[in-house]
């Protein structure tokens, strides 16, 4: 049995939710030191630069090696049995780093090592299907993004293949416990934007794993693509406009500005009538220079259309144009993350019933466990607040 089929918990009582909550917060904005073998994802699009970890059996992607964690008071450290993470030298939460897959050491019959064609993020399979981006290289290209990065790197192929990617499915699933699959795709200049393909894509691992499936890509011009995406049976879409502040979205992503945010929102609309109430999402980072207050105001509207905000805090990816940036400090993200998860959890669309994708994992926000420890307190179970350790 895989890491991930022993560990993923529900959170036991309001408490160890306050005070995991805090904990994740301060990982995923100050990164952990690593002194031991460890799990990791350099460079890349999705949670790049991340290691990949359990901490009491919450999932959790943590930058590792950019610049910045250098100065992190948290380190991984092995223990005579297992590994706890220990902030400035006291140990603060017990921790399991991901296995290395089972499926890693497997190659397609053409010799393509199964690791290059998608990767386990935790107890997710997760892929970029064109690894390649139409703004990649020219003014367009989104700063956060670290698409091109992988490429360059020789750890990943240009285009994976429908077949390639049930193979791997099937057996990332058998030997790992991978329990749904994330695929996404850098935009095309097809007036689909690459959604056909990362559809036809998570269709054939559907058809072969049985495994729920999320895609992603841009809105694309004729609204009725997502109506074939849907009928591709495809569980969960995500549409991601990165930030609700036009001004931000104009600078870090200049395409989707163009495309509007209003434009979003109807694309939104028209998907939640296809995928339903919380089965479309939206990434929206934190931390790069927007508005706060439009911020919650945009989630908050995305949910009243069944939309998920699914709120990260930035992620600097080395070799992307914000490789220097530092993530924003964690009471920013909580400030924002607390005031978004009741709104989500009065309009019941939280994590856990999001089928597949970047808000059913949930290691890359705080927000999975903030609901989480939201419900058990609302539950009447006693709080202690507890924010930092
Ligand atoms: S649209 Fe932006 S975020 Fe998406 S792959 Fe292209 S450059 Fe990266």
């Amino acid at each position: 049995m895989s890491t991930a089929e022993q560990i993923r918990s529900e959170i036991p009582t309001a408490e160890d939710g306050e005070r995991l909550s805090g904990l994740i917060l301060e990982l995923q904005t100050k990164g952990l030191r690593i002194t031991t073998e460890f799990e990791r994802r350099p460079g890349g699009a999705g949670p790049s630069d991340a290691g990949m970890i359990w901490v009491e059996g919450q999932p959790l992607t943590v930058p590792v090696d950019s610049d910045f964690v250098t100065d992190t008071p948290f380190s991984l450290e092995a223990e005579d049995v297992g590994f706890g993470i220990y902030r400035d030298g006291t140990r603060v939460a017990s921790a399991a780093p991901a296995d290395r897959p089972k499926y890693y050491s497997m190659n397609t019959a053409d010799g393509t090592p199964y690791w290059q064609i998608a990767l386990m993020h935790l107890d997710s399979l997760a892929s970029t299907v064109l690894q390649t981006c139409a703004y990649w290289g020219n003014d367009d290209q989104c700063k956060f993004c670290g698409i091109g990065v992988s490429l360059d790197s020789g750890n990943t192929v240009k285009v994976k293949r429908p077949e390639h990617l049930a193979e791997v499915a099937v057996a990332a699933k058998e030997l790992d416990g991978a329990v749904d699959v994330t695929l996404t795709t850098g935009s095309t200049y097809g007036k689909d934007r690459g959604a056909l393909y990362v559809g036809k894509c998570g269709k054939a691992v559907k058809e072969a794993s049985g495994l729920p499936v999320e895609v992603q890509f841009e809105p694309p011009e004729d609204f009725s693509v997502i109506d074939k995406v849907a009928d591709m049976g495809i569980d969960s879409l995500g549409i991601h406009v990165e930030t609700f502040d036009p001004e931000v979205l104009a600078h870090i992503a200049p395409p989707k500005a163009r495309t509007g945010i209003e434009r979003y929102f109807a694309a939104w609309e028209y998907a939640v009538k296809r995928f339903g109430e919380g089965q479309v999402t939206t990434y929206v980072i934190v931390g790069m220079g927007e508005d706060p207050e439009l911020t919650i105001e945009g989630c908050k509207r995305a949910i009243d259309i069944g939309v998920y905000p699914f709120i990260v805090p930035l992620r600097p990816v080395p070799g992307s144009l914000m490789a220097d940036v530092v993530p924003p400090p964690a009471d920013y993200t909580e400030r924002i993350a607390r005031q978004v998860a009741p709104y989500l959890i009065e309009r019941g669309i939280t994590a856990d019933k999001v089928a597949a994708g970047c808000a059913r994992c949930q290691a890359c926000s705080p927000l999975g466990a903030i609901e989480q420890s939201m419900k058990l307190s609302a539950s009447g179970k006693k709080l202690i607040p507890v924010k930092s350790l």
